[in-house]
């Protein structure tokens, strides 16, 4: 027999059927297998446009490569709500939660959204036609959070379905996916072209060896003159830190706008 999460009810669901509003207390369940859990939704404040102004800005911003969003070409766009296993768990007497995907794709990014607890909505089964349905299992789910979270302690497992538009786009001949939580405009990505962190490394490693050189001129003029060779170095290690510091403060910003 399958019971109300929320009220104990008893609930008679079809065969097959997974999603069920409960007729004594109105809420809305799903069921997988032998279980029943909550399920949510969460309500889209973005249309199409802002989702792209979002990505817009994501991609001209510092994680993606110079100029991205002049240099890439947006040749997808849907809106799906995407389902979640959502679980509140206990940790050292602390409130959490975490959230794993509860379909396949291929931005395991979108389980690091944060979803405030008052977002949640009753599931509507007027969204079904654009919701995906759960196709990883619940027992999946906790075996996953099992393994993550060892020791923690479950309080409530739910369904999530939250809005998303998923993008492709395309740069340097290769397609990539990026997804706009329609709802609080956060970008996700595991793959995207990404600023390349070399060049900076190479401007801050060069520095930091010029600048010990120069640091290393008074002990040196130390150990060879007693008398006046400290300060000998102290006077080069100060004229040439003069002349280097604007040099490699010109270099880096030369990095900076290539990059
Ligand atoms: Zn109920």
């Amino acid at each position: 027999m399958l019971t109300c999460t929320q009220c104990g009810g008893e609930l008679h669901p079809d065969e097959g059927q997974q999603f069920v509003t409960c007729p004594y207390c109105n809420a809305t369940v799903y069921v997988d297998k032998s279980r029943v859990v909550l399920h949510w939704s969460i309500a889209p404040t973005l249309d199409a446009a802002k989702a792209q102004a979002a990505l817009r800005r994501w991609m001209s911003g510092s994680q993606t490569v110079k100029d991205l969003d002049e240099k890439s070409q947006i040749t997808g766009q849907a809106f799906r709500y995407f389902p979640l296993w959502y679980f509140r768990y206990k940790t050292n007497g602390q409130e959490r939660t975490a959230l794993e995907p509860a379909a396949a794709t291929s931005v395991t990014e979108i389980a690091r959204l944060n979803l405030p607890a008052g977002d949640l909505r009753p599931y509507d089964a007027n969204l079904d036609a654009d919701a995906d349905a759960p196709s990883v299992p619940l027992e999946a789910g906790m075996a996953w959070f099992a393994e993550k979270f060892a020791g923690a302690q479950v309080q409530e497992i739910s369904l999530v379905h939250v809005p998303v538009f998923i993008f492709k786009y395309l740069f340097q001949g290769q397609t990539y996916t990026a997804v706009v939580d329609a709802s609080s405009a956060t970008v996700l990505a595991n793959i995207y072209p990404a600023k390349s962190e070399l060049p900076y490394r190479t401007v801050g490693g060069v520095a930091a060896v010029v600048f010990l050189c120069l640091a290393l001129m008074p002990v040196m003029g130390a150990i060879v003159n007693e008398e006046s060779g400290l300060m000998v170095g102290l006077l080069i290690c100060g004229g040439l830190g003069l002349i280097a510091a604007p040099i490699l403060i010109a270099w880096a910003a030369w990095v900076a706008g290539k990059v």
